[in-house]
Protein backbone atom coordinates (compact mmCIF):
# COMPACT_ATOMS: atom_id res chain seq x y z
CA UNK A 1 0.00 0.00 0.00
CA UNK A 2 1.25 3.51 -0.65
CA UNK A 3 2.26 5.74 2.05
CA UNK A 4 1.28 9.08 1.95
CA UNK A 5 4.60 11.08 2.07
CA UNK A 6 5.57 12.63 5.20
CA UNK A 7 6.16 16.65 5.02
CA UNK A 8 9.46 16.62 5.40
CA UNK A 9 10.52 14.04 2.81
CA UNK A 10 8.52 15.82 -0.11
CA UNK A 11 10.24 18.64 1.26
CA UNK A 12 13.55 16.42 0.50
CA UNK A 13 12.03 15.44 -3.12
CA UNK A 14 11.56 19.19 -4.19
CA UNK A 15 14.73 20.78 -2.95
CA UNK A 16 16.60 17.73 -4.17
CA UNK A 17 15.29 17.98 -7.32
CA UNK A 18 17.55 20.74 -10.03
CA UNK A 19 14.99 23.37 -9.13
CA UNK A 20 14.39 25.89 -11.59
CA UNK A 21 12.16 29.00 -12.15
CA UNK A 22 11.94 31.08 -15.31
CA UNK A 23 11.55 34.69 -14.58
CA UNK A 24 10.66 37.31 -17.18
CA UNK A 25 11.43 40.95 -17.12
CA UNK A 26 9.55 43.41 -19.32
CA UNK A 27 7.72 46.43 -20.17
CA UNK A 28 7.43 49.05 -22.98
CA UNK A 29 11.05 50.92 -23.77
CA UNK A 30 12.66 53.63 -21.06
CA UNK A 31 10.18 51.95 -18.26
CA UNK A 32 13.53 50.84 -16.78
CA UNK A 33 14.15 46.83 -17.39
CA UNK A 34 18.19 46.97 -18.03
CA UNK A 35 18.56 48.75 -15.01
CA UNK A 36 16.33 46.22 -13.14
CA UNK A 37 18.00 43.55 -14.19
CA UNK A 38 20.91 44.61 -13.58
CA UNK A 39 20.20 45.78 -10.09
CA UNK A 40 18.29 42.52 -9.29
CA UNK A 41 21.90 40.32 -10.36
CA UNK A 42 23.69 42.39 -8.09
CA UNK A 43 21.59 42.50 -5.43
CA UNK A 44 21.49 38.56 -5.44
CA UNK A 45 25.37 38.29 -5.76
CA UNK A 46 25.92 40.69 -2.87
CA UNK A 47 22.82 39.30 -0.86
CA UNK A 48 24.04 38.04 2.82
CA UNK A 49 26.91 41.42 2.47
CA UNK A 50 25.94 44.20 1.20
CA UNK A 51 22.42 44.40 0.04
CA UNK A 52 20.24 45.23 2.04
CA UNK A 53 17.50 43.34 1.24
CA UNK A 54 15.91 43.35 4.67
CA UNK A 55 12.02 42.68 3.12
CA UNK A 56 13.42 39.11 2.13
CA UNK A 57 13.10 36.91 4.01
CA UNK A 58 15.87 34.35 3.51
CA UNK A 59 18.20 37.15 3.16
CA UNK A 60 17.30 38.98 6.19
CA UNK A 61 17.62 35.64 8.42
CA UNK A 62 21.31 35.14 6.61
CA UNK A 63 20.48 31.77 4.96
CA UNK A 64 20.83 33.33 1.47
CA UNK A 65 24.69 32.76 0.98
CA UNK A 66 24.69 33.63 -2.45
CA UNK A 67 24.51 33.98 -6.08
CA UNK A 68 26.94 32.44 -9.02
CA UNK A 69 26.51 33.01 -13.07
CA UNK A 70 26.17 29.77 -15.20
CA UNK A 71 26.55 29.37 -18.79
CA UNK A 72 22.72 29.62 -20.04
CA UNK A 73 20.87 26.80 -21.62
CA UNK A 74 19.70 28.50 -24.79
CA UNK A 75 22.68 29.26 -27.13
CA UNK A 76 20.26 31.31 -29.18
CA UNK A 77 19.10 33.59 -26.73
CA UNK A 78 21.75 36.81 -26.24
CA UNK A 79 23.44 37.08 -23.20
CA UNK A 80 21.84 39.78 -20.53
CA UNK A 81 24.87 42.73 -20.83
CA UNK A 82 25.45 42.55 -16.83
CA UNK A 83 29.03 43.24 -17.23
CA UNK A 84 28.54 46.13 -19.26
CA UNK A 85 26.00 47.83 -16.72
CA UNK A 86 28.17 47.58 -13.91
CA UNK A 87 30.98 48.98 -15.66
CA UNK A 88 28.47 52.11 -16.42
CA UNK A 89 27.17 52.80 -12.88
CA UNK A 90 30.72 52.55 -11.89
CA UNK A 91 32.07 55.20 -14.08
CA UNK A 92 33.52 58.37 -13.07
CA UNK A 93 30.61 60.46 -13.83
CA UNK A 94 28.71 57.00 -13.10
CA UNK A 95 25.77 56.54 -16.02
CA UNK A 96 23.17 54.66 -16.63
CA UNK A 97 23.58 51.51 -18.27
CA UNK A 98 23.27 51.05 -21.95
CA UNK A 99 19.27 49.76 -22.72
CA UNK A 100 18.80 46.11 -24.04
CA UNK A 101 16.82 46.20 -27.33
CA UNK A 102 15.30 42.62 -27.83
CA UNK A 103 15.17 39.38 -25.62
CA UNK A 104 18.21 38.66 -23.64
CA UNK A 105 19.03 35.89 -20.68
CA UNK A 106 21.49 35.39 -17.57
CA UNK A 107 20.82 32.14 -15.36
CA UNK A 108 22.18 32.70 -11.70
CA UNK A 109 22.74 29.35 -9.49
CA UNK A 110 21.47 31.17 -6.02
CA UNK A 111 22.52 28.37 -2.25
CA UNK A 112 20.56 29.13 0.10
CA UNK A 113 20.18 27.52 3.73
CA UNK A 114 16.34 25.94 4.18
CA UNK A 115 14.50 27.39 6.76
CA UNK A 116 13.96 24.36 8.56
CA UNK A 117 16.63 21.98 9.39
CA UNK A 118 15.67 18.57 9.37
CA UNK A 119 16.47 14.47 8.83
CA UNK A 120 15.88 14.65 5.64
CA UNK A 121 16.89 18.47 4.57
CA UNK A 122 19.93 19.31 3.24
CA UNK A 123 22.05 21.48 4.79
CA UNK A 124 22.72 23.78 1.41
CA UNK A 125 19.76 24.28 -1.46
CA UNK A 126 20.11 25.27 -4.59
CA UNK A 127 17.42 27.24 -7.15
CA UNK A 128 18.30 27.99 -10.81
CA UNK A 129 17.12 31.01 -11.56
CA UNK A 130 16.82 31.72 -15.37
CA UNK A 131 16.48 35.56 -16.26
CA UNK A 132 14.86 37.30 -19.11
CA UNK A 133 14.57 40.58 -20.06
CA UNK A 134 12.36 41.25 -23.42
CA UNK A 135 10.58 44.39 -25.01
CA UNK A 136 6.96 44.73 -24.44
CA UNK A 137 6.39 46.15 -27.41
CA UNK A 138 6.63 42.64 -28.32
CA UNK A 139 3.07 41.71 -26.67
CA UNK A 140 1.72 44.21 -28.97
CA UNK A 141 1.85 41.86 -32.00
CA UNK A 142 -0.31 39.12 -30.01
CA UNK A 143 -3.59 40.56 -31.85
CA UNK A 144 -2.02 40.01 -35.12
CA UNK A 145 -2.15 36.15 -34.67
CA UNK A 146 -5.45 36.48 -35.12
CA UNK A 147 -6.00 37.79 -38.95
CA UNK A 148 -4.58 37.04 -41.95
CA UNK A 149 -3.01 39.37 -44.34
CA UNK A 150 -6.42 40.35 -45.75
CA UNK A 151 -8.44 40.77 -42.58
CA UNK A 152 -5.29 42.47 -41.15
CA UNK A 153 -5.06 45.31 -43.79
CA UNK A 154 -8.85 45.97 -43.58
CA UNK A 155 -8.25 46.00 -39.43
CA UNK A 156 -5.91 49.11 -40.41
CA UNK A 157 -8.39 51.07 -41.19
CA UNK A 158 -7.47 54.00 -38.41
CA UNK A 159 -5.21 55.23 -40.56
CA UNK A 160 -7.84 56.69 -42.73
CA UNK A 161 -8.22 59.63 -39.65
CA UNK A 162 -7.18 62.85 -40.22
CA UNK A 163 -3.76 62.59 -37.13
CA UNK A 164 -3.07 59.58 -38.19
CA UNK A 165 -3.02 60.66 -42.16
CA UNK A 166 -0.80 63.78 -41.47
CA UNK A 167 1.58 61.16 -39.68
CA UNK A 168 1.76 58.81 -42.18
CA UNK A 169 1.32 61.17 -45.71
CA UNK A 170 4.71 60.08 -47.25
CA UNK A 171 4.02 56.20 -47.05
CA UNK A 172 0.12 57.15 -47.68
CA UNK A 173 1.24 59.22 -50.78
CA UNK A 174 2.28 56.04 -52.59
CA UNK A 175 0.98 52.98 -50.85
CA UNK A 176 -2.95 54.75 -51.54
CA UNK A 177 -1.27 54.26 -56.07
CA UNK A 178 -0.67 50.59 -55.54
CA UNK A 179 -1.96 48.20 -57.35
CA UNK A 180 -2.45 45.05 -55.72
CA UNK A 181 -2.24 42.86 -58.76
CA UNK A 182 0.55 44.01 -60.82
CA UNK A 183 4.67 42.47 -60.17
CA UNK A 184 5.87 43.37 -56.94
CA UNK A 185 8.98 45.96 -56.73
CA UNK A 186 11.28 45.10 -54.35
CA UNK A 187 12.90 48.17 -53.98
CA UNK A 188 9.84 50.08 -53.79
CA UNK A 189 8.73 47.69 -51.23
CA UNK A 190 11.46 48.32 -49.35
CA UNK A 191 11.38 52.37 -49.62
CA UNK A 192 7.89 51.99 -48.72
CA UNK A 193 8.25 49.74 -45.48
CA UNK A 194 10.46 52.79 -44.26
CA UNK A 195 7.78 55.07 -44.89
CA UNK A 196 5.63 52.49 -43.22
CA UNK A 197 8.31 52.45 -40.24
CA UNK A 198 9.09 56.11 -40.19
CA UNK A 199 5.04 56.92 -39.65
CA UNK A 200 4.53 54.39 -36.58
CA UNK A 201 7.90 56.27 -34.70
CA UNK A 202 5.92 58.99 -35.34
CA UNK A 203 2.55 57.77 -34.39
CA UNK A 204 4.45 56.58 -30.92
CA UNK A 205 5.51 60.14 -30.63
CA UNK A 206 2.34 61.67 -30.80
CA UNK A 207 0.76 59.20 -28.35
CA UNK A 208 -0.66 56.73 -30.87
CA UNK A 209 -0.62 52.76 -29.09
CA UNK A 210 -2.34 50.87 -31.59
CA UNK A 211 0.94 50.25 -33.37
CA UNK A 212 1.50 46.96 -35.63
CA UNK A 213 3.71 45.60 -36.06
CA UNK A 214 5.57 46.02 -32.72
CA UNK A 215 9.27 44.72 -34.36
CA UNK A 216 8.85 47.82 -36.57
CA UNK A 217 9.42 49.95 -33.53
CA UNK A 218 12.15 48.01 -31.96
CA UNK A 219 13.26 45.52 -34.64
CA UNK A 220 16.31 44.17 -32.52
CA UNK A 221 17.87 41.95 -34.89
CA UNK A 222 15.62 41.88 -37.64
CA UNK A 223 16.74 45.77 -38.51
CA UNK A 224 16.75 45.94 -42.48
CA UNK A 225 15.42 41.85 -42.59
CA UNK A 226 12.74 41.58 -45.29
CA UNK A 227 10.61 39.79 -42.97
CA UNK A 228 9.72 43.75 -41.82
CA UNK A 229 9.66 44.60 -45.39
CA UNK A 230 5.47 44.91 -45.81
CA UNK A 231 2.63 46.72 -44.54
CA UNK A 232 -1.24 46.80 -44.57
CA UNK A 233 -3.01 47.36 -48.41
CA UNK A 234 -5.80 49.95 -47.96
CA UNK A 235 -8.76 50.05 -49.63
CA UNK A 236 -9.27 46.85 -50.46
CA UNK A 237 -11.62 46.12 -52.79
CA UNK A 238 -11.63 42.88 -54.90
CA UNK A 239 -12.90 39.99 -52.41
CA UNK A 240 -10.39 37.82 -50.75
CA UNK A 241 -10.76 34.92 -52.70
CA UNK A 242 -9.51 37.11 -56.05
CA UNK A 243 -7.00 38.13 -54.15
CA UNK A 244 -5.79 34.92 -52.99
CA UNK A 245 -5.52 33.63 -57.00
CA UNK A 246 -2.95 36.22 -57.74
CA UNK A 247 0.56 35.03 -58.85
CA UNK A 248 3.64 34.62 -56.01
CA UNK A 249 4.85 37.61 -57.82
CA UNK A 250 2.17 39.86 -57.16
CA UNK A 251 1.98 43.22 -54.81
CA UNK A 252 -0.76 41.37 -52.85
CA UNK A 253 1.05 37.83 -52.52
CA UNK A 254 4.10 39.07 -51.69
CA UNK A 255 3.25 41.31 -48.84
CA UNK A 256 0.61 38.93 -47.89
CA UNK A 257 3.83 35.94 -47.69
CA UNK A 258 5.77 38.17 -45.21
CA UNK A 259 2.81 39.15 -42.99
CA UNK A 260 2.46 35.12 -43.07
CA UNK A 261 6.60 35.19 -42.41
CA UNK A 262 6.20 37.37 -39.78
CA UNK A 263 3.59 35.96 -37.82
CA UNK A 264 4.64 32.21 -38.09
CA UNK A 265 8.64 33.55 -38.12
CA UNK A 266 8.56 36.20 -35.50
CA UNK A 267 5.28 36.60 -33.59
CA UNK A 268 4.82 32.88 -32.89
CA UNK A 269 8.06 31.43 -31.70
CA UNK A 270 8.62 34.53 -29.29
CA UNK A 271 5.04 33.42 -27.83
CA UNK A 272 5.96 29.66 -28.19
CA UNK A 273 9.96 29.43 -27.37
CA UNK A 274 9.82 32.08 -24.70
CA UNK A 275 6.44 33.90 -23.39
CA UNK A 276 5.29 30.22 -23.15
CA UNK A 277 7.79 28.70 -20.86
CA UNK A 278 7.60 31.93 -18.25
CA UNK A 279 6.49 30.94 -14.75
CA UNK A 280 6.84 34.27 -13.25
CA UNK A 281 6.90 37.79 -15.07
CA UNK A 282 7.00 41.55 -13.61
CA UNK A 283 5.81 44.46 -15.84
CA UNK A 284 7.72 47.49 -15.48
CA UNK A 285 5.99 50.77 -15.79
CA UNK A 286 7.26 54.39 -15.76
CA UNK A 287 4.00 56.20 -14.68
CA UNK A 288 6.13 58.65 -13.34
CA UNK A 289 7.51 59.09 -16.30
CA UNK A 290 4.35 59.79 -18.47
CA UNK A 291 2.93 61.50 -15.83
CA UNK A 292 6.24 64.00 -16.06
CA UNK A 293 5.62 64.36 -19.87
CA UNK A 294 2.10 65.31 -19.60
CA UNK A 295 -1.52 64.06 -20.30
CA UNK A 296 -1.00 62.53 -24.06
CA UNK A 297 1.89 60.59 -23.42
CA UNK A 298 -0.25 59.49 -20.19
CA UNK A 299 -3.37 58.47 -21.96
CA UNK A 300 -0.85 56.51 -24.90
CA UNK A 301 0.88 54.81 -22.30
CA UNK A 302 -2.33 53.23 -20.42
CA UNK A 303 -3.66 52.50 -24.18
CA UNK A 304 -0.42 50.83 -24.49
CA UNK A 305 -0.40 48.74 -21.18
CA UNK A 306 -4.30 48.20 -21.98
CA UNK A 307 -3.04 45.99 -24.99
CA UNK A 308 0.61 44.78 -23.78
CA UNK A 309 -1.56 43.28 -20.60
CA UNK A 310 -3.59 41.15 -22.97
CA UNK A 311 -0.69 38.80 -22.94
CA UNK A 312 -1.86 37.92 -19.29
CA UNK A 313 -5.65 37.47 -19.84
CA UNK A 314 -5.55 34.16 -19.21
CA UNK A 315 -9.15 33.43 -19.38
CA UNK A 316 -10.21 30.79 -21.16
CA UNK A 317 -11.01 32.05 -24.59
CA UNK A 318 -8.22 34.02 -24.45
CA UNK A 319 -6.51 34.18 -28.30
CA UNK A 320 -2.80 33.15 -26.17
CA UNK A 321 -4.70 30.19 -23.83
CA UNK A 322 -6.12 28.96 -27.29
CA UNK A 323 -2.77 29.47 -28.86
CA UNK A 324 0.19 28.46 -26.57
CA UNK A 325 -1.26 27.34 -23.01
CA UNK A 326 1.21 29.55 -21.47
CA UNK A 327 1.80 28.85 -17.56
CA UNK A 328 3.41 32.09 -15.65
CA UNK A 329 1.50 31.54 -12.16
CA UNK A 330 2.69 34.80 -10.49
CA UNK A 331 2.66 38.14 -12.10
CA UNK A 332 4.12 41.67 -10.21
CA UNK A 333 3.16 45.09 -11.81
CA UNK A 334 5.92 47.64 -10.67
CA UNK A 335 5.84 51.17 -10.90
CA UNK A 336 9.54 52.16 -11.65
CA UNK A 337 11.99 55.00 -10.95
CA UNK A 338 10.18 55.92 -7.30
CA UNK A 339 13.50 57.35 -6.07
CA UNK A 340 11.89 60.66 -8.29
CA UNK A 341 9.59 61.14 -5.53
CA UNK A 342 9.48 61.85 -2.16
CA UNK A 343 8.98 58.76 0.12
CA UNK A 344 5.29 59.93 1.05
CA UNK A 345 4.28 59.68 -1.97
CA UNK A 346 5.10 56.04 -2.93
CA UNK A 347 1.37 54.95 -1.45
CA UNK A 348 -0.02 57.18 -4.44
CA UNK A 349 2.72 55.69 -6.56
CA UNK A 350 1.05 52.48 -6.15
CA UNK A 351 -2.52 53.48 -6.48
CA UNK A 352 -1.82 55.40 -9.56
CA UNK A 353 -0.86 52.33 -10.65
CA UNK A 354 -3.50 50.22 -9.99
CA UNK A 355 -5.56 52.93 -11.12
CA UNK A 356 -4.03 52.81 -14.56
CA UNK A 357 -4.53 48.74 -15.00
CA UNK A 358 -7.68 48.56 -13.86
CA UNK A 359 -9.41 46.54 -15.82
CA UNK A 360 -6.26 44.34 -16.38
CA UNK A 361 -5.92 43.74 -12.99
CA UNK A 362 -9.74 42.95 -12.48
CA UNK A 363 -9.26 39.96 -15.26
CA UNK A 364 -5.95 38.73 -13.74
CA UNK A 365 -7.38 38.22 -10.33
CA UNK A 366 -10.73 37.03 -12.39
CA UNK A 367 -8.16 34.54 -13.49
CA UNK A 368 -6.99 33.49 -10.38
CA UNK A 369 -3.45 34.60 -11.35
CA UNK A 370 -1.82 35.98 -7.99
CA UNK A 371 -0.68 39.88 -8.92
CA UNK A 372 1.15 42.25 -6.84
CA UNK A 373 1.54 46.13 -7.53
CA UNK A 374 4.09 48.28 -6.21
CA UNK A 375 6.68 51.12 -6.57
CA UNK A 376 10.41 50.87 -6.73
CA UNK A 377 13.04 52.24 -7.70
CA UNK A 378 15.93 49.39 -9.09
CA UNK A 379 18.62 52.24 -8.86
CA UNK A 380 18.00 54.79 -6.25
CA UNK A 381 20.02 57.74 -7.85
CA UNK A 382 18.15 60.34 -5.11
CA UNK A 383 18.50 60.89 -1.21
CA UNK A 384 15.28 61.55 0.92
CA UNK A 385 15.68 64.81 2.77
CA UNK A 386 13.66 67.42 4.79
CA UNK A 387 14.15 70.98 4.05
CA UNK A 388 12.08 73.66 6.48
CA UNK A 389 9.74 75.54 4.03
CA UNK A 390 7.67 78.59 5.39
CA UNK A 391 9.01 77.39 9.29
CA UNK A 392 7.63 73.81 7.81
CA UNK A 393 9.56 70.63 7.56
CA UNK A 394 8.80 69.31 4.06
CA UNK A 395 10.45 66.47 2.15
CA UNK A 396 12.67 66.98 -0.69
CA UNK A 397 14.98 65.01 -2.82
CA UNK A 398 18.44 65.46 -3.21
CA UNK A 399 20.76 64.39 -6.55
CA UNK A 400 22.43 65.34 -10.12
CA UNK A 401 21.19 65.99 -12.71
CA UNK A 402 22.34 63.80 -16.05
CA UNK A 403 23.79 67.30 -16.67
CA UNK A 404 26.01 67.45 -13.42
CA UNK A 405 24.20 69.68 -11.38
CA UNK A 406 23.40 68.96 -7.40
CA UNK A 407 19.94 69.71 -7.21
CA UNK A 408 17.10 69.41 -4.40
CA UNK A 409 14.14 69.14 -5.37
CA UNK A 410 10.13 69.03 -4.66
CA UNK A 411 8.48 67.30 -7.21
CA UNK A 412 5.52 67.39 -6.78
CA UNK A 413 2.19 65.93 -4.94
CA UNK A 414 1.62 62.53 -7.07
CA UNK A 415 -2.38 61.48 -7.95
CA UNK A 416 -3.56 58.50 -6.36
CA UNK A 417 -6.24 58.38 -8.88
CA UNK A 418 -6.48 58.84 -12.89
CA UNK A 419 -5.76 62.53 -13.40
CA UNK A 420 -8.26 64.57 -14.88
CA UNK A 421 -7.93 67.87 -17.22
CA UNK A 422 -7.48 70.03 -13.89
CA UNK A 423 -4.74 68.03 -12.55
CA UNK A 424 -2.70 68.90 -15.58
CA UNK A 425 -3.66 72.61 -15.37
CA UNK A 426 -3.30 73.64 -11.56
CA UNK A 427 -0.67 71.17 -10.95
CA UNK A 428 1.45 69.42 -12.91
CA UNK A 429 4.49 67.00 -12.11
CA UNK A 430 7.93 68.02 -13.03
CA UNK A 431 11.41 66.37 -11.97
CA UNK A 432 14.45 66.05 -13.94
CA UNK A 433 16.35 62.97 -14.58
CA UNK A 434 19.05 62.25 -12.09
CA UNK A 435 22.38 60.46 -12.38
CA UNK A 436 23.13 57.44 -10.89
CA UNK A 437 25.26 57.79 -7.38
CA UNK A 438 28.71 57.14 -7.26
CA UNK A 439 29.36 53.81 -5.63
CA UNK A 440 29.94 53.56 -1.62
CA UNK A 441 29.32 49.87 -1.58
CA UNK A 442 29.51 46.31 -3.50
CA UNK A 443 25.57 46.17 -3.94
CA UNK A 444 23.42 49.10 -5.90
CA UNK A 445 21.22 51.25 -3.27
CA UNK A 446 17.51 50.85 -4.15
CA UNK A 447 13.85 51.11 -3.10
CA UNK A 448 11.93 48.06 -2.64
CA UNK A 449 13.83 45.68 -4.78
CA UNK A 450 14.01 42.63 -1.83
CA UNK A 451 9.98 43.48 -2.12
CA UNK A 452 10.04 42.45 -5.79
CA UNK A 453 12.45 39.78 -5.14
CA UNK A 454 10.40 38.19 -2.09
CA UNK A 455 7.20 38.60 -4.34
CA UNK A 456 8.91 36.79 -7.57
CA UNK A 457 11.01 34.32 -6.09
CA UNK A 458 10.97 34.14 -1.86
CA UNK A 459 8.24 31.02 -2.09
CA UNK A 460 11.00 29.00 -3.69
CA UNK A 461 13.60 30.18 -0.99
CA UNK A 462 12.29 28.66 2.31
P1 LIG B 1 14.58 49.92 -20.69
O1 LIG B 1 14.49 50.58 -22.03
O2 LIG B 1 13.24 49.43 -20.23
O3 LIG B 1 15.64 48.85 -20.59
O4 LIG B 1 14.96 51.08 -19.65
P2 LIG B 1 16.33 51.38 -18.89
O5 LIG B 1 16.58 50.38 -17.82
O6 LIG B 1 17.41 51.59 -19.90
O7 LIG B 1 15.95 52.75 -18.18
C1 LIG B 1 15.71 53.92 -18.93
C2 LIG B 1 16.18 55.12 -18.17
O8 LIG B 1 15.36 55.31 -17.02
C3 LIG B 1 17.60 55.00 -17.61
O9 LIG B 1 18.56 55.38 -18.54
C4 LIG B 1 17.55 55.95 -16.42
O10 LIG B 1 17.70 57.28 -16.87
C5 LIG B 1 16.12 55.78 -15.93
N1 LIG B 1 16.01 54.82 -14.80
C6 LIG B 1 15.84 53.47 -14.86
N2 LIG B 1 15.73 52.95 -13.61
C7 LIG B 1 15.83 53.99 -12.75
C8 LIG B 1 15.77 54.11 -11.31
O11 LIG B 1 15.61 53.13 -10.56
N3 LIG B 1 15.91 55.37 -10.80
C9 LIG B 1 16.08 56.47 -11.60
N4 LIG B 1 16.22 57.66 -11.02
N5 LIG B 1 16.13 56.40 -12.94
C10 LIG B 1 16.00 55.18 -13.50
Amino acid sequence: MRQPLSREFSNLLERGRDRQLRLAVTGLSQAGKTAFLTSLVNQLRHAGVEAQLDLLPVAREGRLLGAQRLNQPDLGVPRFPYDPGMASLRDTPPRWPEPTRGISELRLQLRYRPAQQGWFTPDIAHLTLDLFDYPGEWLLDLPLLQHDFYSWSQSQAQHEGPHRRALFSEWLAEAEQLDPTAEADEAQLATLAEAYALGLRRAKQAGFSDLQPGRFLLPGELDGAPVLQFFPLLGLSAPKETLDALPDTSLYATLAARFRYYQQQVVRPFYRDHFRRFDRQIVLVDVLGALNAGPERFEDLSSALRQLMHSFDYGKRSLLTRLFAPKIDRLAIAATKADHVTPDQHTHVVQLLEALLAEPLKDLRFADIPVKALSLAAIRATEAREVLHDGKRTPALKGTTLEGEDVLVYPGDVPSRLPKADFWQQQGFDFPSFRPMPADSEALPHIRMDAALDWLIGDKLT
